[in-house]
């Protein structure tokens, strides 16, 4: 019974397609997605996304939006252009946007997942740094003394993982025709992971002082360098029940806090633009969203977000977009229910983005922002995609 009705739905579409196609193009009878959507479609954390996933896969014609919110999934750019080509009601809804049908939002959690729609994400290579000379962000994958060595697993993971957020700032700037990628140490023509094993923390104890203690023991403390460590145990509480999932440790910043007075001085010589910084990202992350988490808390060391930006939490976080794992794109935009200042009800979202895959700060007015508007907020203020930031690379953007 469905299967007919979903053979009668696609030979619709093929009849769609096959009458406004240019001669000679074949029409096929089964469609190919290029690899676009993950293997279901409740994977895909935006409401919006999944519906059309949904649509598409029950041989529905869908409507397509913008193709470019696809770029961070190179697979649904081509699958969006092709269907836009050939669809005549593809241009119907023209500001038709993925957020416009409020009221249900994505209940989904996906959590750590080896399929997380996240793992789909385009990897492109930092900028190598190969030498001890310039700012730039170090690997590591270190583990409690009493865990296994998993570093031949994981190694080649965190690589990919940070070529994947890497993705994430890529494409932000490439909006702004600007090339911009995490200058990052490099070994050998890859992106270098130290292999630390660690003997103040045990797969029972750790957290986030004893992490940085015993790191900064052992040498990990250049100023020109921020740690992006990847953990394989956990963090626990004083009573012993597991942590946080990831975290930052801002070495050489004044206060003990993050939440307290930030610097956000639009010069190369803001504090945030220096080691040594750590930024954690615990076992939990296995296999799902450890590009999102890396970026997220690496980008906590590089100033983001500041508490004068336009739509901050108080937290060091932004609040214009839903966080991801509720379905929302910005991957610095979350409410830290364990800081000082949490309330429940300060937790409200706006929608700034309205698209597709993950944003590297939505609307580009809190955060990152390669070409500010002379007088706005991130061009007076800290602004990590201009080339005042040293932890980025910065190619074709018109010199001063
Ligand atoms: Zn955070």
């Amino acid at each position: 019974m469905m299967k007919s009705t979903l053979v009668v739905l696609m030979l619709i579409t093929v009849l769609l397609v096959s009458s406004c196609a240019p001669k000679g193009v074949p029409s096929e009878a089964k469609r190919d997605d290029f690899g676009c959507w993950p293997p279901s479609c409740s994977l895909i954390p935006d409401q919006q996304g999944k519906k059309l996933c949904e649509d598409w896969k029950a041989g529905k014609q869908v409507q397509w939006f913008d193709c470019s919110g696809f770029s961070d999934f190179p697979n649904c750019v081509k699958l969006c252009e092709l269907e836009k080509k050939n669809n005549l009601q593809a241009d119907a809804g023209s500001d038709w946007t993925p957020f416009s049908q409020s009221g249900s939002e994505s209940q989904i959690n996906n959590g750590p997942d080896s399929t997380s729609y996240a793992s789909q994400l385009k990897e492109v290579p930092p900028f190598c740094v190969n030498d001890n000379e310039d700012h730039r962000a170090q690997l590591i994958y270190a583990r409690p003394q009493d865990a296994s060595d998993r570093y031949d697993l994981l190694a080649p993971k965190i690589r990919k993982w940070a070529g994947q957020g890497n993705g994430i700032v890529n494409a932000e700037a490439k909006r702004f025709d600007v090339n911009a990628n995490l200058k990052m140490a490099c070994e050998g023509g890859k992106l270098s992971v130290l292999n630390v094993v660690l003997t103040t923390v045990t797969t029972k104890r750790a957290d986030l002082y004893l992490l940085t203690t015993e790191l900064r023991s052992k040498g990990f403390k250049e100023d020109k360098v921020k740690y992006m460590v990847w953990y394989d145990g956990i963090v626990t509480n004083p009573d012993g029940s597991p942590g946080t999932k990831a975290e930052a440790w801002l070495d050489n910043w004044p206060t003990t806090s993050f939440g307290q007075p930030q610097d956000d001085r639009p010069t190369d010589e803001n504090l945030f633009n220096q080691g040594a910084d750590f930024s954690f990202v615990y076992q939990q992350f296995d296999g799902g969203y450890a590009q999102i988490a890396m970026l997220h808390e690496y980008s906590h060391t590089m100033g983001v977000v500041q508490h004068s930006s336009p739509h901050h939490t108080g937290d060091g976080h932004c609040k214009d977009s839903k966080p991801v794992h509720l379905g929302g794109q910005d991957v610095n935009c979350a409410f830290n229910a364990a800081h000082p200042s949490y309330k429940p009800e300060l937790e409200v979202y706006g929608d700034a983005c309205n698209g597709f895959g993950f944003r590297y700060d939505c609307g580009n007015d809190d955060y990152f922002n390669p070409k500010p508007e002379p007088g706005s907020y991130l061009a007076t203020h800290w602004n990590v995609g201009l080339p005042m930031n040293k932890f980025i690379q910065f190619d074709n953007i018109e010199k001063k």
